[in-house]
């Protein structure tokens, strides 16, 4: 199913005129209200107007995560970058590079306003759709225990915005927490509710995974400690498989410390060992950016009316399709800290085939 017909299935040209007329107006509306990005257009001798076409955005340099650090040391934590009255900006936030390792001395901010907001919903309902989340659905929005208070304010894909996403579905959103060495309390919460999917990460999906080990019948029991009170008991005697989950589909967020690469084998693996279907979604949170995959699971569709990603060489210079690069991202829709050319130092290639669930918008292939 579709969410927004009209502009998923938008043809190419139109598609391609409506998004650079959005960037055009986002260039303007940048440099007129960003001092981070004024400085650095007036530094390289470019105007607003010398953008026509996405070609031209080869002339702006690539902007990398140590520039933004390096522009908040001057003590603005937005780094200049904000572009709205503070008070506009409704949620601040600061994505980490790597959640489980930080090595970063200061972090990199971002923010929405409310307006940037509707349109992350947006974004994400026509991705729960193209993903068969439908009407009607339980979605188990799914995240690690010690990240759960901070996660729901700082990753605006996975908590504070799903339930609006379920709002507009007309979905039922359970958010849980994952707190490893009481796993089966997840476990048993999945069996009272019966999800029809999950929304996680897949080192969370691997966790639950550890905890229903198959005997060699090949029956499983959960098996968990809890720290103080030793051995589990309530589910001793239970026998459960990842099958008997019941999950139709798995959403996998892999956000970009949690990179993970969906490979055509790791997807027959877990799809035959949950008995679900397996989606990918990456999650590129300071840029406001998820890509999905649609039923044909042949690259994730990005919002091409939302964003602009190039796939660039060692020099910023824009690849041919099909060819391999670094992604960067040009955000065009946020107005609290907009982005332009932000080099995600992720290695993909793209693809502007219309693909075969009829999108138009182009899709990111991970290598
Ligand atoms: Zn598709």
């Amino acid at each position: 199913m579709i969410w927004n017909p009209k502009i998923e299935l938008m043809p190419r040209k139109d598609l391609e005129s409506l998004q650079l007329k959005n960037l055009r107006s986002q260039i303007d509306y940048i440099y007129s209200n960003s001092l981070f990005h004024q400085r650095r257009f007036d530094e390289n001798g470019i105007k607003p107007g010398d953008i026509k076409e996405i070609k031209d955005l080869e002339k702006i340099p690539l902007i990398s995560r140590g520039e933004l650090q390096d522009a908040a040391r001057n003590g603005d934590f937005y780094g200049d970058r904000l572009c709205v009255p503070e008070s506009d900006a409704i949620m601040t936030f600061a994505p980490p590079e790597d959640f489980f390792y930080p090595q970063e001395d200061i972090a990199v901010v971002a923010a929405v306003t409310p307006d940037d907001q509707a349109k992350v919903v947006e974004h994400l309902t026509r991705d729960w759709m193209m993903m068969g989340i439908s009407p009607g659905n339980l979605v188990q929005v799914l995240c690690w225990a010690y990240e759960a208070l901070g996660f729901a304010f700082t990753n605006p894909s996975h908590n504070l915005m799903t339930p609006s996403v379920g709002k507009i579905l007309g979905c039922r959103v359970i958010p849980l927490e994952l707190f490893a060495p009481d796993a089966a309390r997840t476990i048993f919460m999945g069996l009272f509710f019966k999800p029809d999917a999950i929304v996680t990460s897949e080192t969370s999906l691997m966790t639950l995974e550890s905890y229903l080990m198959p005997d060699a019948e090949g029956n499983v029991t959960v098996k968990v400690m809890i720290s103080e009170t030793g051995e589990w008991t309530v589910m001793e005697d239970e026998q459960i498989s990842p099958k008997g989950m019941g999950y139709e589909r798995i959403i996998l967020r892999s956000p970009i410390y949690e990179q993970m690469v969906m490979t055509e084998g790791r997807r027959r693996e877990l799809s035959k060992m949950w008995g679900a279907e397996i989606y990918s979604l990456l999650d590129i949170q300071d840029n406001l950016l998820y890509a999905a995959e649609c039923e044909a699971r042949k690259g994730l569709h990005v919002w091409e009316d939302a964003f602009v990603v190039e796939i660039v060489d060692g020099d910023g210079k824009q690849v041919n399709d099909g060819e391999a690069g670094k992604l960067v991202v040009t955000n065009l829709f946020a107005k609290a800290t907009p982005m332009i050319r932000y080099n995600t130092e992720i290695t993909a290639s793209l693809t502007k085939e219309v693909c075969s669930c009829g999108r138009t918008h182009a899709r990111i292939l991970l290598s």
